[in-house]
């Protein structure tokens, strides 16, 4: 991805709250790594559709992966146009008028075309996602078989047209509402582990396990 702070094509550039648009590579590649799911925005011959899906970065692509029964990821190894798109809500945003409600967010749209992983750079690349969800797991959880691997479509979409937006702060009511006897301010929320459920009896808590609630 080209490091920049304006918009790298006429798509990307964020019109409505202009103010909130940003388009450096610190902010996308920390929006994408904040994330899980990621959706994919793609058309074919029944529509338009969108798609969410489980996502990972690694240098300047997003990859994403699945059973290569996939309509999604059939589709989007086509080689067609796709858009996708990632979300946190970082908070309610609760106004003094009903009208001036809003929320605070990271938000992420890139355009492109995703490209097939070849099959010898698949492995290194789940075992790159694995790591994204649980540092060191790689080497601890059985690795793909070659069947495993041959199922497994392994997708990655460049990162160099794309554009975040970013809210914060409080309301943003008019003068004549500010005396208004209501509550305002910022409802704060976030994404947040809760206690391991081990499936059975364990001889070990990894790290990753042992500090997921507090993370
Ligand atoms: C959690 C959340 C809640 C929102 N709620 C509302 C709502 O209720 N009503 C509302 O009107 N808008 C809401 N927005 C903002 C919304 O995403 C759009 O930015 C806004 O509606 C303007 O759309 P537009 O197509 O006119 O944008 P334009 O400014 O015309 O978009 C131009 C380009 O800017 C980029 N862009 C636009 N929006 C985003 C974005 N959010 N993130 C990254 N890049 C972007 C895209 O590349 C797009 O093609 C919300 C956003 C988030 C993340």
């Amino acid at each position: 991805m080209t490091q920049t702070t304006a918009p790298v094509s006429d798509r990307t550039r964020v019109r409505r709250e202009a103010d909130r648009g940003r388009y450096d590579k610190e902010t996308l590649h920390a929006i994408i790594d904040a994330a899980y799911v990621c959706h994919i925005a793609f058309n074919d011959d029944k529509g338009t559709h969108c798609i969410p899906t489980a996502c990972w970065r690694e240098d300047d692509h997003l990859y994403i992966h699945g059973s290569n029964g996939s309509r999604m990821l059939k589709v989007a190894a086509a080689g067609l146009q796709v858009c996708v798109t990632i979300t946190h809500i970082d908070g309610l945003v609760l106004a003094r008028s009903a009208f001036n409600h809003s929320m605070n967010y990271r938000s992420a749209v890139i355009y492109g075309v995703f490209e097939r992983i070849p099959d010898e750079r698949k492995a290194g690349r789940l075992d790159a996602f694995m790591e994204k969800l649980a540092p060191g797991r790689s080497r601890e959880a059985r690795p793909g078989d070659a069947t495993e691997l041959a199922a497994t479509t392994v997708l990655r979409v460049s990162l160099a047209e794309a554009a975040c937006k970013i809210r914060t702060g409080g309301p943003h009511d008019s003068e004549e509402d500010m005396s208004r006897d209501v509550w305002a301010g910022v409802l704060p929320m976030t994404t947040a582990g809760q206690t391991p459920i081990p499936d059975g009896p364990m001889s070990r808590m990894p790290d990753y396990v042992a500090k997921w609630a507090a993370d």
